[in-house]
């Protein structure tokens, strides 16, 4: 049976979870996804490897990207979904069921059934999200074809509990490394100790008050912390070196090169300053009217993204994105994922109040 994007959202959500798709196994449900949307001839449709772009061409003045990806992380006893009750609320069980294929069904259905929505939609399924980012669908679109990207604000349909949750902070990685003179332990006066070295710079992290950076209304708590520590050779010898790991969690507003002075101007006074990794965040763009009214229609207050998504490869295009779908983030990838069904079809009303 080929997917009929005319059920309801929730019959769709069950749909897609049911036909597996762990990262690297997207090509069934690209395959049904692609042939489902080409039945509609209000959308071009193209394919890029197990990714499927479907997209108006109205004419209109604004165009907006709503984007999902379609793989899963590995099944664990949890498909087929199935329908459960607790509490008094009516769930969908089982992989998938979170993150995010409520979000894609959503968008499919939607996709189908708008035929001249207000603005231009680019309807976007992609692949490898899950995994290593250089798999990234998203980002191998972004690198080959980012004309397909163009647009004026992006919604990814990533698991928000149905709030809207804007941009994301940046984050860097670096070593601070202290350098000494190894000596026998039992004449330490002859050497250096390298880890002693390391006490101001912990002292430092330990006092470290970070900001929080209003960014379009929303506040941006950033974070400061040494998350590794390594040094020394042996339980007799005075060591030469010591290398703490640092990570810096950055309001949007820091462009990376402003983030990366910052951190050397703090640490270079004490050690050698290595840069291990370095992603800009992404600004939630919430004072654009576009976002304006997509806020109204949902209803709820925006709140800001503090990990890294991929609402940060639209920013660095240019475009404004946010984060907005069904079910509980923090079940996301969890054995027991489960979406409460309201939480569906608010999402798909909310989409369609701003988009029709
Ligand atoms: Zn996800």
């Amino acid at each position: 049976m080929p997917l009929d994007l005319s059920a309801t959202s929730i019959e769709l959500t069950r749909e897609l979870c049911d036909i597996e798709s762990v990262s690297g196994n997207e090509k069934a449900l690209a395959d049904e996804i692609e042939q489902a949307l080409r039945r509609m001839p209000h959308l071009e449709v193209l394919r890029d490897g197990d990714l499927v772009v479907a997209r108006t061409r109205l004419g209109r003045a604004r165009r907006v990207v709503v984007a999902g990806h379609i793989d899963t992380v590995p099944v664990n006893g949890n498909l087929p979904v199935r329908f459960e009750t607790e509490g008094g609320v009516d769930y969908l069980w089982g992989r998938g069921t979170v993150d995010m294929k409520p979000g894609v069904a959503v968008a499919l259905k939607l996709a189908a059934e708008l035929t001249a929505p207000a603005v231009d939609v680019t309807w976007l399924f992609y692949d490898h999200e899950e995994v290593a980012s250089d798999l990234n669908g998203l980002a191998r679109l972004a690198r080959t074809r980012p004309e397909l990207l163009a647009a004026d604000f992006a919604i990814l349909g990533e698991p928000t509990g149905g709030a809207v949750e804007g941009g994301c902070n940046g984050t860097m990685r670096f070593d601070v490394i202290t350098r000494g003179r190894r000596a026998h332990s039992a004449r330490g006066w002859m050497g250096e100790n390298a880890i002693h070295k390391a006490a101001p710079i912990l002292a430092l992290l330990a006092d470290f008050q970070p900001e929080t950076i209003e960014v379009d209304g929303l506040a941006y708590r950033e974070n400061l912390n040494a998350v590794l520590i390594g040094g020394g050779v042996a339980g007799n010898v005075i060591p030469d070196e010591c290398a703490i790991h640092i990570n810096y969690r950055f309001a949007p507003s820091r462009t990376p090169a402003r983030a990366e002075a910052a951190m050397r101007a703090l640490f270079e006074p004490f050690g050698e300053f290595v840069l291990r990794d370095l992603s800009p965040g992404a600004r939630p763009g919430l004072d654009d009217p576009l976002a304006q009214e997509f806020l109204a229609a949902v209803g709820r207050e925006a709140k800001p993204k503090y990990g890294w998504t991929d609402v940060a490869r639209f920013s660095a295009l240019g475009i404004p994105a946010v984060n907005f779908g069904p079910g509980d983030p923090s079940l996301a990838h969890a054995d027991d994922e489960r979406v409460p069904l309201e939480q569906i079809t608010g999402c798909e009303d909310a989409l369609r109040a701003w988009l029709g």
